[in-house]
């Protein structure tokens, strides 16, 4: 099996100035014609650095992608590394010259002295041509290894690699294939979900199940490769079935299904409506549940109750249960969803409260405490939460967990 491997070049990387969106995009295009990535470097502007990562890239994959470093400054050394780590002569380009002084003229401009270095290529290796830049990119073969370089300014990374090296990669695998499904979890913490899942997560498996958490959401990988998209596709089908199996209703989707949007399907499918009081989350869930076009045929009324004169005035929670309890409480986040429900003449209705801190945390309701009540004519269930994390990530858990009570209140 073919792999590949990726070098993203760049001091600007490093220092976290520049987001690596080149790799991002290189993974899954690569991923997408059945080309796993065995390995991702980013490396300084500095020629050892960039051979030592050619080297050891060159030991994990078969083609090695880089980018960056090609333009004209001193600080850009690709062209030198990769003519170092080749162990050839760079070359003057005339036709590289003329084409880039073309680029010039074409803009009235004189070609500075600087560009000429970007009509170089390294003896034996072949230039791939740069529609939008100045930089053309560059080809080589070594040991039964390809290696390429390509600009790191992402427009032009991306059309060279989709015109000149894409069709290339397609002729190095004619028999290879990977099919990626994404299982969409909630409920459960990603270690839990790893100790359900057992050896199936094993390393080395085909599927590879790989895990990742964000915001209360775990998504599984199945990653299958076999040599044609049918066989790929059959053993992703079998693995979801085991993993279903094993799961139950923690899996709520799949592939790019968010939360909402399966809560929306569901209560469209049944002619249902919804209503929302949100108090800590300030509206979130009512933006998550209209994100989705077509929300107007379940989504009736959201109302951001964050003071208690709001809460009493707006959907009539009694005054004296705030003062019993307090505004953070399970009687309050009940009254929340039920006045909610009333006033709207929904079916469901969501009550949320609770502290997202940093500050307004006590003893006894610390930073994280959120009540989160979902009401319906025919019960009302509340889900007391102590969730960590700053400000934005109890925001965003509290507004998933409340998606998924009301996912799991619906009938089956
Ligand atoms: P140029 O010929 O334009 O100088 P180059 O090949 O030398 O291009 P760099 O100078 O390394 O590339 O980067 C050019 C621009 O592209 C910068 O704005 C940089 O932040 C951005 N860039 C470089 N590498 C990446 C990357 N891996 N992901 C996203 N952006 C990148």
């Amino acid at each position: 099996m073919k792999k590949a491997s990726i070098v993203s070049i760049g001091n600007e990387l490093l220092s976290g100035q520049t987001v690596d969106t080149n790799a991002a995009h290189l993974s899954r295009e690569l991923l997408a014609i059945g080309m796993p990535v065995a390995s991702s470097y980013t490396v300084a502007d500095e020629i050892a650095v960039i051979v030592r990562a050619l080297n050891l890239a060159g030991g994990d994959a078969d083609i090695i992608l880089a980018t960056g470093g090609l333009g004209p400054t001193d600080d850009d050394l690709t062209r030198q590394a990769f003519a170092e780590f080749l162990g050839a002569e760079l070359q003057m380009h005339e036709e590289l010259l003329q084409k880039m002084q073309g680029f010039f003229a074409r803009r009235n401009l004189q070609m500075p002295e600087k560009n000429r270095i970007q009509a170089y290529i390294p003896a034996g290796a072949k230039a791939l041509p740069n529609n939008r830049g100045t930089a053309p990119g560059i080809i080589a073969e070594a040991d039964t290894k390809v290696f390429v370089a390509m600009p790191g300014v992402p427009s032009e990374m991306k059309q060279m690699f989709a015109e000149s090296v894409l069709p290339k990669l397609r002729q190095l695998i004619p028999d290879q294939a990977v099919v990626v499904r994404k299982l969409r979890c909630c409920g459960a913490g990603e270690s839990i979900i790893a100790e359900m899942l057992g050896e199936l997560m094993q390393r080395g498996r085909n599927p590879l199940i790989n895990c990742t958490p964000e915001s209360g959401i775990v998504t599984l990988h199945i990653i299958a490769t076999a040599g044609s998209g049918d066989e790929a596709q059959q053993l992703v089908e079998n693995s979801e079935k085991l993993l279903r199996n094993v799961l139950g209703d923690l899996v709520y989707g799949t592939d790019g299904q968010t939360l909402a949007d399966v809560v929306g399907l569901e209560l469209a499918r049944r002619g249902k409506t919804i209503a929302l009081a949100e108090s800590c989350t300030g509206g979130l869930l009512a933006k998550l549940l209209t994100d989705a076009s077509g929300a107007s045929k379940y989504f009736t009324h959201g109302w951001v109750t964050y003071s208690n004169k709001a809460k009493i005035g707006e959907i009539g929670v009694p005054a004296d249960l705030i003062e019993k309890h307090g505004a953070v409480s399970e009687a309050v986040a009940r009254a929340m969803a039920r006045g909610a429900r009333e006033k709207a003449c929904a079916d469901y209705a969501i009550g949320i409260t609770g502290t997202a801190g940093p500050s307004g945390g006590t003893e006894q309701k610390p930073v994280g405490l959120v009540y989160i009540c979902v009401d319906s004519n025919d019960e009302s269930q509340v889900r007391r939460c102590q969730l960590s994390g700053d400000r934005g990530s109890v925001r965003r858990r509290t507004a998933q967990t409340a998606l998924n009570l009301l996912r799991l209140q619906l009938p089956h």
